[in-house]
């Protein structure tokens, strides 16, 4: 594609690099095809190739961003779906990530909006604020299908209806502190603690840090750890963005110099996604851009890490048929699409993958709030075609999706990590009956 950019323009790095990214676009119109707004709204400016020509005209111009091109960029679940069908290589990623924050700078939402989304960013990375707010969820409940008759406060009623109605108690095992890997010593990693995730299921990490102890894996929870940054990321604070990522490159250096890591593991790949690109995010920043590089090259998915292990035989054999939904995050983000499939089948379960997998589950961060009606549409087409798998149980890699999914599905949806971890002599996972998981011991 051709640009205009002039050399004033392009002597800002940022500019620079969207006008890179922009020139690699060849407007074939391939991304269309497997971009969930456009297979759903049929608008072109809806679909990647719009957006990229809309991020265009607006950076070309210099100008502030106006309500034609927010609506549209809002619209986009930063899925990737574009990226993994892109034959030029577009990395549409960076161009609506600084987009994203050019939005920020430069356009007033209306207020609602604004309260909204200034809410999302000053609670949701913050555990102990997010489960003060999920309680208070309670209150607000009975108000529901009040706030779904007034547009401006949807957000609010999505909100309310994604809000478990109880939470877990906080993990012991989120503290700061190392848990020894039994037996011969396999290796020495960190896990993301993160935000939303401790909250809403603290019982994915102390699966993790079960199974990886047993298998040998010292598991380290640094201090220091806070949320990835990647909420506030896709919502254009970039200043946010950026210190969470400082505070946790910061915290995973002091890890690797007090005894070196092998890995940094993330069991949100939402989080895996962004934490993979801190060396990106932070490469203007000559006292961080070294040290964010090496915790990127370092950053692995669980399935990611596991399967490069050699892992033993299962103590079970399960026959349960498994739905493996992909996390836009992890087959598109990270392009992991092997690995958690692969290690289900090896542990004893019957994976199918449900049709139309490439096409995101409408949770996106926040996106399953800020936008709940294309979020909801996107939504039951998955969970339709997850259910004519004829699985027992959903398996994914992402709590947003987990969260998403199980909203609207009849069957049982689990992090990937808890059906491994049974298979390999864990217990059983909560929330799943006796007569779904079927062992032949
Ligand atoms: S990130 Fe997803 S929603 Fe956004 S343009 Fe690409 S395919 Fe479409
Ligand atoms: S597939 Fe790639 S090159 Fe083709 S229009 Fe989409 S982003 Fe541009």
């Amino acid at each position: 594609m051709q640009t205009n950019f002039s050399l004033a323009q392009l002597a800002d790095p940022h500019v620079a690099e969207s006008e890179r990214i922009l020139r690699k676009c060849v407007h074939c119109g391939f991304c269309t095809a497997t971009c969930p707004t456009y297979v759903t709204l049929g608008n072109e400016l809806d679909s990647p190739r719009g957006r990229i020509y809309l991020i265009k005209d607006m950076l070309e111009n210099g100008r502030p961003a106006d309500k034609e091109i927010v609506t549209h960029i809002d619209r986009c679940l930063s899925c990737l779906a574009c990226m993994t069908t892109c034959p030029s290589g577009v990395n549409y990623m960076h161009l609506v990530d600084h987009a994203r924050a050019h939005i920020q700078e430069t356009y007033r939402r209306p207020l609602i909006d604004r309260l909204t989304r200034a809410m999302l960013a000053v609670v949701l990375p913050y555990p102990s604020r997010f489960r003060a707010a999920l309680r208070l969820a309670g209150l607000g409940r009975p108000f529901v299908g009040l706030f779904e008759k007034l547009p401006a406060l949807k957000p609010v009623a999505a909100m309310l209806k994604l809000a478990p109605a109880s939470i877990p108690p906080a993990s012991p095992m989120a503290s700061p502190g190392t848990h020894a890997g039994q037996g011969a010593k396999r290796g020495r990693v960190a896990i993301l603690t993160g935000c939303a995730q401790s909250v809403l299921d603290p019982a994915i990490n102390e699966t993790t840090i079960s199974l990886l102890t047993r298998l040998g894996v010292e598991v380290v929870v640094p201090e220091g750890e806070g949320c990835c940054g990647a909420l506030v990321h896709h919502m254009g604070r970039e200043a946010a963005a950026l210190a969470s990522a400082r505070q946790n490159v910061d915290a995973w250096t002091r890890a690797i110099d007090q005894g070196g890591l092998d890995a940094i593991i993330i069991t949100a790949s939402g989080c895996g996604t962004t934490i993979k690109d801190y060396g990106f995010m932070l490469r203007l920043d000559p006292a961080y851009a070294e040290k964010a590089a090496r915790v990127s090259s370092l950053a692995k998915d669980i399935t990611e890490y596991l399967a490069a292990l050699d892992l033993p035989e299962p103590v079970r054999k399960p026959g349960t048929i498994v739905a493996y939904h992909s996390a836009c995050s992890m087959q598109h983000g990270q392009k992991i699409t092997r690995q958690p499939k692969e290690l289900l089948a090896k542990a004893g379960f019957v994976v199918r993958e449900p049709r139309e997998g490439h096409l995101c589950c409408g949770s996106a961060g926040t996106y399953n709030i800020l936008q709940p009606e294309i979020s909801a549409k996107l939504r039951d087409r998955k969970v339709k075609n997850i259910e004519a798998t004829g699985a027992e149980i959903v398996a994914t890699g992402n709590i947003g999706c987990i969260t998403q999914i199980a909203s609207a599905a009849k069957l049982p949806v689990v992090h990937t990590i808890k059906l491994l971890d049974w298979a390999y002599g864990g217990p059983k996972p909560e929330g799943v009956s006796d007569a779904k998981l079927v062992a032949a011991e």
